[in-house]
């Protein structure tokens, strides 16, 4: 059973101060993961995780990661601006951008970024924005193919627009060198929300044996290798969640095995989850406010799609609980609703849950990473609060909501604009 981090009483306390919709964060919850991933990878004495701010860009929760020795991996202007603003800065900043515009990798170059090239054209366009390479750099790998695992899991690195072929790679690689770049690292985002332990151990071997193969054909002094994202969370109740210390451990055997015995064992170990880090820590706490009979039965809620995309944009599972009701017999059948006029604006289908009436505050589970962060305004909607739930009990507002005011602004070259900020 999957439980929220909240209850009841506790909700009905946090809305009175703040209305619903709003997505709400278990610092607790952040900091106890952040610490387990730390435990991790202790054994590599080089290990950083840069956390995915696209997951989740807000800075009070990058600064609790920053506590745990967390970098940012960054891909756009605003998210590089973002990162020095929290005062993460140089090595500590990872840009792993694809189409990048030219500006962004100025920006990132006089941060200190680390830059992580998507494509090979980008070693003469960054050499000629930058005027020089900066001495170290990373370059984005696609082996093609699928990637799969075990358990069935299994990834289409073939279709994706990143990363370099394997004869790209090494030949970037010998441009970089020769243009006078001094460190060198290998990066490669193979599988999405993979859950399963075997994902980052199995990505680990494909990019280290090719350390080695790089190192041999090209002389590239390889320091870091970046394991990026795509370890999953249990979104579904049925789900066993990843232990992290296995896949630590399954990531420190494959370092023994291939890296040690050819003497590249200084090889620090990269990584850049999003999801991981934030997903279950964060909810959408929503009430419903309507009831529909029709051909099925509906219930609305005071959330909709521009809170939380992925239902409606990939039909994911997002699991639902009624407060107060979680021991209820979950004996009807709803689709749970937002208000936008798009017929896939639903948090659940056929979804079996206790009997809601209209008031009930329901938590939408998992949305701590990839759920306000691709919030938008369609239908004139606003995006939001964002609020933290502290490790006393108390609450922190961490980002208001919108207001009309904030959807309006950009209309100030409008002449009526006046009426209606
Ligand atoms: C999205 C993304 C991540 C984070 O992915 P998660 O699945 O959230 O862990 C990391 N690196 C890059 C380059 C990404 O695009």
């Amino acid at each position: 059973m999957k439980k929220p981090f909240v209850t009841l009483q506790q909700a009905q306390e946090i809305v009175k101060k703040y209305p619903t919709p709003f997505h709400l964060y278990d610092e607790k919850g952040i900091r106890e993961n952040a610490e387990r991933l730390k435990t991790a990878f202790a054994w590599n004495k080089g290990f950083k995780e840069y956390f995915a701010v696209k997951a989740n860009p807000n800075p009070f929760l990058i600064k609790i990661l920053q506590e745990y020795g967390c970098g940012c991996d960054c891909s756009s202007m605003t998210e590089l601006m973002l990162s020095e603003a929290v005062g993460v800065k140089g090595r500590d900043i990872m840009f792993s951008s694809n189409d990048t515009p030219m500006e962004e990798f100025k920006k990132a170059d006089e941060l200190g970024a680390i830059i992580n090239l998507d494509d090979i054209t980008h070693v003469e366009i960054v050499e000629k924005t930058l005027g020089k390479l900066p001495k170290v750099m990373s370059c984005r790998y696609n082996p093609g193919g699928v990637f799969q695992m075990s358990n069935g899991i299994m990834d289409n690195p073939g279709d994706a627009k990143y990363g370099m072929t394997r004869t790209q790679i090494a030949e970037a690689f010998r441009m970089m060198k020769q243009k006078g770049v001094e460190e060198f690292g290998i990066h490669a985002f193979l599988a999405s929300n993979t859950v399963t332990n075997e994902y980052y151990p199995q990505l680990a071997k494909v990019l280290f044996e090719l350390a080695v193969e790089l190192r041999n054909e090209t002389g590239a002094e390889i320091k870091f290798i970046n394991l990026s994202g795509g370890v999953g969370i249990p979104y579904r109740p049925d789900q066993e969640a990843n232990d992290i210390l296995v896949i630590g451990e399954g990531v420190r055997q494959v370092y023994e095995d291939v890296l040690v015995p050819a003497g590249m064992d200084d090889i620090s170990i990269y990584t850049e989850m999003g999801r991981f880090m934030m997903g279950p820590y964060g909810c959408l706490v929503t009430k419903a406010i309507n009831e529909k009979h029709t051909y099925k039965e509906y219930v609305g809620v005071d959330a909709c799609a521009v809170n939380l995309m992925r239902p409606a944009m990939y039909g994911a599972y997002h699991h639902v609980t009624v407060l107060g009701k979680e021991d209820a017999s979950h004996d009807h059948i709803y689709d749970v609703t937002g208000s936008l006029c798009e017929n896939n604006d639903k948090f659940a289908i056929d979804r079996k849950l206790p009997e809601i009436e209209m008031g009930d505050l329901l938590v939408i589970h998992d949305t701590g990473a990839h759920g306000f962060s691709m919030g938008y305004n369609y239908n004139g909607k606003l995006k939001s609060a964002e609020v933290l739930l502290k490790e006393d009990g108390t609450t922190q507002l961490i980002r208001r909501a919108e207001t009309p005011k904030d959807y309006f602004a950009t209309l100030d070259c409008f002449e009526a604009y006046r009426f209606l900020g």
